[in-house]
């Protein structure tokens, strides 16, 4: 049996998908209950309590209690000392785990061989690879960790037919999420995601307990608050008081300190007043997310709430008010994760289940980097590979020229996550050595793979001509400290990539322009990582140049807005390659010029001639031609046979994203023609 599982900070869950009734259905734990508090209790005597049964024990205060370990996945200093042993976070998700799989099988019956577990999707590199082995030493397969948002979007929309743009808030214990996410027939697709991870449901606790405290303090010249212990009881007692007031118009709460009594009494309204900034920070973040996507509120067709916290009534009431829509209404705030993780699993059947293919493209949080040096040569820098809020699975491949001169035979390459150029600002993943190369000191050239895979898992590989290289993983150091300081001598160079793309604006194009834009925002969007620098033109009877190079995509993106079909004549007398070669001329790294056309061009002897320039200025071409476009003329302007692509419009997101991996590839007859520009370690 297959399994999906919510593996939460407070609760987990498990739910399978049932195929008599079609549908993914929760699996009760040995108490009869969906929701098993995440919560391991070790007892003097030995004896381990998981689940409900340790939860007890935390309001009771006996034995050593471990809880929101899931916070602490990935950290090695995290640790539960019990018993003479020390558990890590994921030692006891494993525990955690174990118990969720061995309640499930006996409620069924049925053996559990695999499972997809949910992450949030925050989580980094170690805090995935943890999860995975965790889920492995209970000795079930991980088919797949799913980001949580993205299983709710699953859970919501799999068998619904509209296209709809979802923004997911999910508002938990001690973390504001919020995902967008596109919801077509059988589309799962995953747009942005953002959030803030110091803001939770404890923090509308917090308020109720500073608001008794100040009432007492006036009324009896003492506070609370200054009292440990007082202090913590009264955090806990005020989640219980928040949740009375979820049901009730107020609450009323009593407090026994320093040998007096005071009796107060809030109103959900004056909750609501005095939390409203806390929804006013989720707002910022909705309002960051959706304008970084280009997008307005306009844009979001439903809002879908995840997390115990979206239980409060001012929640829906607030979102409707700000996005100017109803919140959809559904009963499973805290189910939709596990259900869509149990479809997931589903989903990786052979056999034919009755569930419709659904296809899922989900995205990353964190943008992934290289240690590199600054072009001054006086820092090291993070320089991102792969862009936060990307397709996953996703790969860059980047060439490094070894330093003239230099005979080494290995390559340190460190890897980072996060988004700040300063590398100790991110965290350092991983240390991997290239060896196995041969470098005849004339400055060899190789290829280093940094990939995202669908779990958003990293891993880095490594080329000499295509060949795969021998990549070891080492220890990251204990001490980093000198990715601070000055970069020692260079090993290595990386290589630039450059990109000109050249648009026909001719009249026939007029109905093809939103697919033509929306696959080349797509192009650009995957591409880019600071060192890849775009260009853009457009062509008809004359040619214009419309952008030129810019590392920045979004100067791209925005400039598709003003294509439009005409500017430069009805017809194709022009042949854009010439300006392109042009633009790219004296620019390190590699070079490439990119031709989408729809139709038949009026001077075809002169392109081809511009075309073989170009050739032997190593810029390659690439062409692409759908409608009346004439294959055998593209296959005359393209540097090699693979870079002539005839397609569709449907089909030209696809073409595109074919290219860009090209590109990452050194593919489609791209040469080098190398300049130093940053340094490998
Ligand atoms: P996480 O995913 O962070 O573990 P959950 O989604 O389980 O968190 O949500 C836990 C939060 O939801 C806690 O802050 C809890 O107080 C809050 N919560 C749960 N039920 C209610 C309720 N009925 N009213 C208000 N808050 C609630
Ligand atoms: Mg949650």
């Amino acid at each position: 049996m297959k399994v999906g599982i919510d593996l939460g900070t407070t609760y987990s869950t498990v739910a399978r998908y049932d195929r008599t009734n079609s549908r993914p259905d929760i699996i009760n734990n040995s108490f009869e209950k969906e929701l098993t508090p995440s919560v391991i209790c070790f007892l003097d005597n030995g004896e381990i309590l998981i689940g409900e049964d340790a939860k007890d024990m935390q309001a009771g205060g006996a034995g050593i209690v471990a809880a929101s370990f899931k916070r602490s996945m990935g950290d090695d200093r995290f640790a539960v000392n019990a018993g003479g042993e020390s558990y890590s976070a994921e030692m006891l998700s494993g525990m955690l785990l174990k118990k969720l799989i061995s309640d499930a099988e006996a409620k069924t019956g049925q053996k559990i061989d695999s499972a997809v577990i949910t992450v949030p999707a925050y989580f980094n590199d170690f805090q995935r690879k943890a999860t995975i082995r965790a889920g492995e030493t209970c000795g079930v397969k991980v088919l797949k960790i799913i980001n949580e948002p993205t299983a709710a979007a699953i859970s919501y929309g799999y068998n619904r037919e509209t296209n709809k743009t979802v923004l997911v808030y999910d508002l938990g214990g001690g973390t504001f999420d919020v995902t967008l996410v596109k919801i077509s027939k059988g589309n799962i697709q995953v747009i942005g995601t953002d959030g803030n991870h110091v803001l939770g449901g404890k923090d509308w606790d917090a308020v109720i307990s500073k608001y008794v405290c100040e009432q007492f303090l006036e009324e009896f010249g003492v506070d609370p608050r200054d009292d440990e212990a007082a202090n913590n009881e009264l955090i806990v007692a005020s989640e219980n008081y928040k949740k009375v007031l979820t049901k009730t118009d107020s609450v009323t709460v009593q407090i026994r300190f320093d040998g007096n009594s005071g009796k107060y009494t809030m109103t959900r309204e004056q909750f609501n007043t005095r939390t409203e900034f806390l929804l006013n920070a989720t707002k910022d973040v909705c309002n960051k997310l959706i304008s970084d996507l280009g997008m307005s509120w306009n844009d979001i067709d439903e809002i879908l709430l995840v997390g115990g916290s979206t239980r409060m009534p001012q929640v829906p009431a607030f979102l409707e008010s700000i996005a100017g829509k109803k919140v959809a209404a559904h009963s499973d705030t805290d189910l939709a994760v596990a259900k869509g993780a149990a479809i997931t699993a589903e989903l990786y059947c052979s056999e034919n289940t009755g569930l419709r293919e659904v296809q899922i493209k989900d995205i990353t949080a964190h943008s992934l980097g290289a240690l590199s040096v600054s072009p001054d040569g006086k820092r090291y820098v993070n320089e991102i590979m792969i862009t936060r809020n990307s397709k996953v699975p996703a790969s860059v491949r980047k060439a490094f020229k070894i330093v003239e001169g230099n005979l080494t035979d290995r390559i340190e390459v460190y890897t980072l996550q996060g988004e700040s150029r300063v590398p100790l600002d991110c965290y350092v993943l991983a240390k991997v050595v290239v060896t196995g190369f041969s470098n005849d000191g004339n400055g060899t050239q190789i290829d280093v793979e940094y990939r995202y895979d669908e779990n958003g898992v990293v891993s880095v590989s490594a080329y000499q001509g295509g060949a795969p290289l021998q990549v070891n993983p080492e220890p990251v150091p204990e001490d980093v400290e000198w990715m601070n300081g000055a970069p020692t001598a260079a090993a290595g160079v990386p290589v630039a990539k450059n990109v000109v793309i050249c648009v026909d604006l001719s009249r026939s194009m007029r109905n093809s322009m939103d697919d033509v834009k929306s696959a080349i925002s797509d192009f650009v969007t995957g591409l880019a990582d600071g060192t890849t620098r775009f260009g853009l033109v457009g062509f008809g009877d004359k040619i214009g140049i419309i952008r030129d190079m810019t590392p920045d995509h979004n100067t791209i993106t925005s400039a598709l807005g003003d294509l439009k079909v005409n500017t430069y004549g009805r017809g194709t007398d022009a042949s854009p390659l010439g300006t392109a070669l042009t633009m790219l001329s004296g620019r390190p790294g590699t070079k490439m010029i990119l031709v989408l056309t729809d139709g038949i061009w009026g001077k075809r002897d002169f392109a081809v001639s511009e075309a073989i320039t170009c050739r032997n200025s190593k810029t390659a071409v690439v062409a692409v031609g759908f409608a009346d476009a004439d294959f055998a003329f593209l296959k005359q302007i393209a540097t090699v046979e693979e870079g002539a692509i005839y397609t569709t419009l449907n089909k030209l997101g696809d073409t595109f994203s074919t290219i860009a991996t090209a590109i990452n590839a050194g593919s489609m007859g791209l040469r080098e023609s190398v300049e130093v520009k940053a340094r490998l370690r």
